[in-house]
């Protein structure tokens, strides 16, 4: 259920009173993150010491996401809440700012040196949130999350710091992978046409030109000028395959694929990246190393390099 503002004013204000959902000090803290990718990382880095859930499920955008009034009440009593930041959960701006007085609230993503980030000229110059696409710079978010949950653990920030390190390695062999698959890639073909515009940090980090029909929030509506100037840039410059996006509807893809059709030049979909959000839970395209692997695997493969159908872990489900 969608809460206009009024009405969550007055449900804010109802649970403000309402205790943290943990009561024994030794018991596992509630956490909350907005997206997949952060809850993932929350779980890895907190190990038994946390219970962690999630806002946004599989296929979820978070850019248009609204809270529901079961969402308000979980983070009213979550000792710690956990959101990318920058921007991404635009929806949420408000219901954050009301949280903020009552709980630790901890923008992951804004961990990144102002540096590494990337601002967008046609976002009215605000940064990019599509940090967990590069695993070199999500490392950061794992810190960051890291130094949230000893806050409130101090004593156990020993096993905290040695959880991180563990998956921080991880990380880092994702990122050689994805280093090394996406370099076999023909450099002609190293052109990345995606629904909207989540892959900036991916293309500076790997060499790929990234072109969204959408930007970098798929708030935005993909004009007609936009579509034929995409399809002229795929008939010009041969580009054969062009990808969806999980939690993005694929009609605008589409268009793109008949235009260059008819106009003779034949495209085919890469496959389905999982942009801003992950696979399904249990699996794993729905952790966020699975993620980072099928979406670098299944690149590679459409464009032409080399990669193991099943991944760096070979992990990965075959066909997709
Ligand atoms: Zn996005």
């Amino acid at each position: 259920m969608r809460l206009n503002r009024r009405q969550l004013m007055t449900t804010l204000t109802a649970f403000a009173a309402l205790p943290a959902a943990t009561q024994a000090a030794d018991a596992p803290l509630s956490v909350t993150a907005t997206t997949g990718m952060i809850a993932d990382t929350a779980r890895n880095v907190a190990g038994d010491l946390a219970q962690v859930q999630a806002l946004m499920g599989p296929g979820v955008d978070p850019h248009s996401y609204r809270q529901t009034r079961t969402d308000i009440v979980t983070l009213s009593r979550s000792d710690l809440i956990l959101r990318n930041g920058h921007y991404l959960e635009a929806q949420l701006v408000e219901l954050f700012d009301k949280l903020s007085s009552q709980r630790p609230i901890t923008a992951v993503a804004e961990a990144v040196p102002t540096d590494d980030v990337i601002y967008n000229t046609i976002y009215e110059g605000r940064p990019d949130p599509h940090i967990w696409m590069v695993p070199a710079l999500w490392t950061h978010a794992i810190t960051a999350t890291r130094d949230a949950i000893i806050d409130l653990r101090p004593e156990a920030a020993d096993q905290l710091r040695a959880n991180a390190e563990a998956y921080i390695a991880e990380a880092q062999a994702a990122e050689s992978y994805a280093r090394e698959t996406l370099a076999t890639v023909p450099e002609q073909s190293r052109v990345l046409v995606t629904a909207h515009d989540a892959f900036a940090y991916f293309g500076r980090a790997y060499g790929f030109d990234v072109l969204g029909i959408q930007g970098i929030s798929t708030e935005s509506e993909a004009g007609l000028a936009r579509i034929r100037e995409l399809v002229d840039t795929l008939v010009n410059r041969e580009i054969s395959a062009v990808f969806v996006e999980s939690s993005v509807s694929d009609r605008n893809v589409r268009a793109l694929i008949e235009g260059a059709a008819a106009r003779g030049h034949r495209v085919q979909i890469g496959g389905e990246l999982y942009s801003d959000a992950m696979g399904q839970p249990g699996t794993y395209e729905g952790t966020w190393l699975g993620m980072v692997d099928h979406n670098a695997t299944t690149i590679t493969r459409a464009l032409g390099g080399e990669a193991p159908a099943s991944g760096r872990l070979g992990k990965l489900s075959a066909g997709l």
